[in-house]
């Protein structure tokens, strides 16, 4: 009986209602390097201000909101969005504060999936099907983590929650600043429909023209058309977006992939064939750039091998490794001169690499005891 009941549930959720419906929140900082510039000074919070760098043909890399009422746009020259805004006050960025505050979002977010997918400092995709806080209501795991955020950094977030990815992402930027979005399973075909081409990811300017000059605006447009159409006006994308218009983004959340190595390499100005100069660029620039790269997982990780790359002035290229348990000087060293000796060609390129042991269990932990 109880199988009976199961096997109907789970017929019922793969052939009547289709794949389970997965529930996606794409949370995106507001104005986030300018946001914590206003944060932590207070003179810049009431003022036209962008994160740029000092020169004059630097560009900005965010602007708050008033700003933004000027026109001044990211990615904008800093003569432009002075030209638009005299006033407008650019400060150099402090990247190491963003990175310790982007962390501390993170640790927000992991106490609620493990599937996380940073796509940059101050925005990432979780997938929080089977996360069971708040009854595992999206729309309210979404609003407990953006206060949360407020409350541990004073900084706001928006949110979009949605049964497909790429419309989590659509659904962050619907009612910013500080607000959020949702897009139920019910209201997917509707909001697909009325969906401005250009804010569909991977839609940049050279394409929304294109789609443009085929009379393409909206996702219905597209919907109309047939996948060969689609392809054979636009190509592999054009099949992406045919997909995407359908409702059909079989994307989950891509989680950070653990790493298994540190390197670092270097190609010279001019092909070296003296071996002696070799080592000396081997010990004088790579490993201390390797001994600085690496000290970062040793704590966690243990060392497992060491490995020498070599490219020659040819392209090809060759490789030699050996098992230790930390950087040493004399192993690379005879690793690069064995390498070396299996052409005798001049070098373009050499690289060292340190090969990294398990990562340490706390993340299978933390999915048991959270
Ligand atoms: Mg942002």
């Amino acid at each position: 009986m109880y199988l009976e009941l199961s096997l109907y549930c789970i017929y019922k959720q793969f052939i009547c209602w289709g794949a389970p419906v997965k529930k996606f929140i794409h949370i995106d900082m507001d104005c986030f390097y300018a946001a914590v510039e206003m944060r932590d000074n207070p003179a810049l919070a009431n003022v036209p201000m962008a994160i740029g760098g000092r020169s004059h043909r630097g560009v900005l890399s965010t602007a708050n909101y008033i700003a933004r009422e000027y026109g001044v746009r990211s990615a904008m020259s800093n003569y432009k969005a002075k030209q638009l805004c005299p006033q407008l006050i650019i400060v150099p960025g402090r990247m190491q504060v963003y990175k310790e505050v982007s962390q501390q979002i993170r640790a927000i977010f992991a106490k609620y999936t493990d599937l996380i997918e940073p796509l940059s400092l101050d925005e990432a995709y979780l997938d929080v099907t089977d996360c069971d806080a708040c009854q595992g209501s999206a729309t309210l795991i979404a609003q407990q983590i953006r206060a949360e955020i407020y409350h541990q950094t004073g900084l706001t977030a928006s949110a979009g929650i949605a049964p497909i990815k790429f419309l989590a992402k659509i659904a962050s930027d619907e009612n910013k600043p500080n607000g959020q979005c949702v897009i139920t399973p019910s209201q997917v075909d509707e909001f697909i429909d009325s969906l401005p081409l250009k804010k569909i990811p991977g839609v940049g300017k050279v394409t929304h023209e294109k789609l443009l000059a085929c009379g393409l605006v909206h996702g219905k447009d597209i919907k109309a058309l047939s996948l060969d159409e689609m392809a054979n006006r636009f190509g592999k994308f054009g099949r992406v977006l045919w997909r995407r218009c359908q409702g059909i983004d079989e994307r989950g959340v891509e989680t950070e992939r653990v790493r298994k190595s540190v390197g670092v390499e270097t190609t010279f100005e001019k092909d070296i064939q003296d071996l002696s100069q070799l080592k000396s660029i081997l010990c004088d620039k790579l490993i201390p750039e390797l001994t600085r790269r690496s000290a970062a997982y040793q704590a966690e990780r243990e060392f497992t091998k060491l490995g020498v790359k070599v490219k020659f002035y040819d392209f090809t290229q060759t490789t030699k490794e050996c098992q230790s348990r930390e950087i040493d000087q004399d192993i690379l060293c005879t690793l690069l001169e064995q390498a070396v000796a299996r052409s005798g060609k001049p070098v373009r390129l050499i690289g060292v690499q340190i090969g990294l042991g398990d990562a340490p269990s706390n993340q299978i932990q933390m999915g048991l005891f959270n």
